[in-house]
């Protein structure tokens, strides 16, 4: 049987690539959509104004929005909730026995909340034991839609040298500020050197979701400590419509061959149990070694979008290694990579029926 899934903040950006990813999806089927007061009490066609390139599902379209409020009919929620709101409502949720499995900022450097990345991460799921509530519900976050692609390139680099500073660039796409975003006057043939909040995200979150978990013994309380190395980031947004891309330049310990960097990098996969999910890409990584590769147009749809492109690796003067990284905002920065979360909790056996059916 189906867990039935409901989305808060279905009419967004976000929670509408929820509602086109999960169609036909073998696991989870949409019970459930809910939005802001303006929404609220409308035929979700009628509420979202859809900006996926396929028609929205009949059985979706014709679910009435909800508020944000815990009573939903379903078993779980994704949350694609503008952060303004985001905070009180999951955790509301959660107090509530729901698992919220969030794109939003609010929670994700919680010290008892997974940020979580399946390939890259997945032990961190035992920061859900610390949630304790009563009720059995808890809140996974993923990360921010730039940070997703820059961790997947740095962990195999991690793990087989170690990092000692990051330098990232990004030129990030239109659709990662949300529907309407930025205005088409200030977005269209040109380049728009600031987006509030995002280096401070990119500066602390891979030193998060690369940290390891430690236990006080066996059976201790799990906890993350942030790895400190510095990440340098500047974020750019660019008139692109999916796909952040990043230049990166890494100092690594022990100053690796550059072919050795490359292999490390191609070796890169998730552990079995990641593979095996649904929505899991064949590879993760994907290094291209075209010169002009990777482009957005051209590669952000690569393994449905849940799989990062990387090109130009080459030695840095400055560092040891730069390349450039490609993912998909909307997908593996957003409602996919959640959704891969829920499948990596759902096949652990932490998604349990809560509703009749
Ligand atoms: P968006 O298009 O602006 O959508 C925001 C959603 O939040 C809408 O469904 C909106 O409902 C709802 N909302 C706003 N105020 C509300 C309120 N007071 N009560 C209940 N619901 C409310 O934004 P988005 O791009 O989808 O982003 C959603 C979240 O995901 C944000 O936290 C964002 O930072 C994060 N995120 C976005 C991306 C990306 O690439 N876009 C990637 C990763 C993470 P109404 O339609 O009724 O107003």
């Amino acid at each position: 049987m189906k867990l039935n899934v409901g989305i808060l903040g279905a009419t967004g950006a976000v929670g509408q690539k929820f509602v086109r990813l999960l169609e036909g999806h073998p696991w989870f089927e949409v019970t459930a959509v809910a939005a802001s007061e303006r929404s609220a009490g409308k035929p979700y066609r009628q509420a979202a104004h859809w900006i996926e390139s396929t028609p929205i599902p009949d059985a979706v379209g014709e679910l009435t929005v909800e508020t944000c409020e815990p009573g939903l009919d379903c078993d779980l929620v994704f949350s694609g909730l503008d952060s303004s709101v985001a905070g009180p409502i999951e955790k509301a949720f959660a107090d509530a026995g729901y698992p919220v499995i969030s794109n939003a900022k609010n929670h994700r450097m919680d010290d008892d909340v997974p940020l979580l990345i399946p390939e890259v991460n997945p032990e961190h799921i035992a920061l859900i034991e610390r949630q304790q509530r009563p009720s059995g519900g808890f809140i996974v976050t993923n990360p921010n839609c730039a940070t997703v692609g820059l961790t997947m390139a740095l962990k195999p680099l991690q793990d087989a040298f170690g990092i000692e500073a990051v330098h990232v660039t990004t030129m990030q796409a239109l659709s990662g500020a949300g529907y309407p975003g930025v205005a088409s006057l200030d977005a269209v043939a040109n380049v728009i050197p600031y987006i509030g909040g995002e280096e401070d995200k990119l500066e602390t979150e891979p030193l998060r979701i690369l940290a390891p978990l430690s236990r006080e013994g066996d059976a201790g309380t799990p906890s993350v400590s942030s790895l400190a190395f510095p990440i340098s980031a500047q974020c750019n947004r660019v008139p692109v419509i999916e796909g952040h891309m990043e230049c990166v330049s890494v100092k690594l310990s022990g100053s690796p061959s550059i072919e050795h960097v490359q292999e490390t990098i191609k070796r890169f996969t998730g552990p079995d149990e990641v593979s095996v999910l649904p929505s899991s890409p064949e590879y993760c990584v994907v290094v291209d070694e075209a010169d002009s590769a990777p482009q957005p147009r051209r590669d952000v749809h690569r393994g449905a979008g849940m799989t990062a492109s990387i090109g130009r690796i080459r030695p840095c003067p400055l560092f040891d290694v730069r390349f450039v990284v490609l993912s998909h905002n909307t997908v593996r920065g957003a409602a996919g990579g959640a959704i891969l979360n829920a499948e990596l909790l759902a096949s652990r056996g932490l998604l349990p029926h809560r509703t009749a059916g």
